[in-house]
């Protein structure tokens, strides 16, 4: 069971996430939970304000410490949750980091906006993630995104049709050429090799596509010493 924490201005965008699908179904069977707490509503500002003007000027707004300090430190547990600042200056985020963080019970993640964070906020985390070099409006996304990838690897969040050992990134290989019905579409037509019910052979065909493909698409995954 892990729980997640969610520190966000806008609740609204995230929680459709976990209205559908498998991760409701997660929710449902107690292997995740998630609870969004807006930090506007920890504002002492007469107009619930959170962010501010930059100490030395320039563009956007920066949010401030208080209202986000005084909401991490509301949630029960927080002292022993691994705190994550979702940021594009962040450690880049990857299957592997995704492996790391299902080994916590308790995560909390703190989405930003606007311009970014005044600094000091980052002395309230023990990690700071990015989902890749590019910047988006908030954190809402890039959140979203590490709990569903986290929650996809607890055990029996998939079933087992859904579960691939098989998935991209595992084996550090990307997935081989999948096929369903029709055997033929406008002439294409699947491998003979899936039809043979050769299942040894089959396995043989898929790691060799898998390989190839990687070897095409990323060969930045191929360790050194399998190049
Ligand atoms: N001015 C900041 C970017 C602010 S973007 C800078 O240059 O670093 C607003 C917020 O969106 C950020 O505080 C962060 O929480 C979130 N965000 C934007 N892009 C992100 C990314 N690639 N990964 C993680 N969080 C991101």
């Amino acid at each position: 069971m892990i729980k997640f924490d969610v520190l966000t201005l806008f609740p609204s965008i995230v929680s459709p996430m976990f209205e559908d699908s498998i991760l409701k179904r997660a929710i449902d069977n107690n292997l995740i939970s998630i609870e969004l707490h807006d930090f506007r509503e920890f504002s002492k500002m007469k107009h619930h304000n959170v962010d501010d003007t930059p100490y030395g000027g320039g563009a956007g707004m920066v949010l401030m410490c208080p209202p986000i300090y005084d909401c991490l430190t509301s949630i029960e547990g927080y002292k022993d949750a691994l705190k994550i600042l979702m940021t594009p200056q962040g450690v880049k985020y990857n299957q592997s980091v995704a492996k790391e963080l299902v080994k916590n019970d308790h995560i909390i993640l703190i989405c930003g906006h606007y311009e970014g964070f005044d600094e000091r906020v980052r002395s309230f985390v023990d990690m700071e993630i990015s989902i890749g070099d590019y910047v988006l409006t908030g954190g809402e996304i890039p959140a979203m995104a590490i709990i569903d990838s986290v929650s996809r690897l607890v055990p029996g969040v998939l079933h087992n049709e859904e579960s691939a050992p098989t998935d991209s990134f595992e084996n550090d290989l990307l997935e081989f050429p999948q096929y369903t019905k029709p055997y033929d579409f406008m002439g294409m037509k699947v491998p003979d090799i899936l039809l043979s019910g050769n299942h040894q052979e089959i396995d043989k065909y898929r790691l060799e596509e898998s390989k190839k493909r990687t070897k095409e698409r990323r060969p930045d995954l191929i360790k050194d010493t399998e190049k």
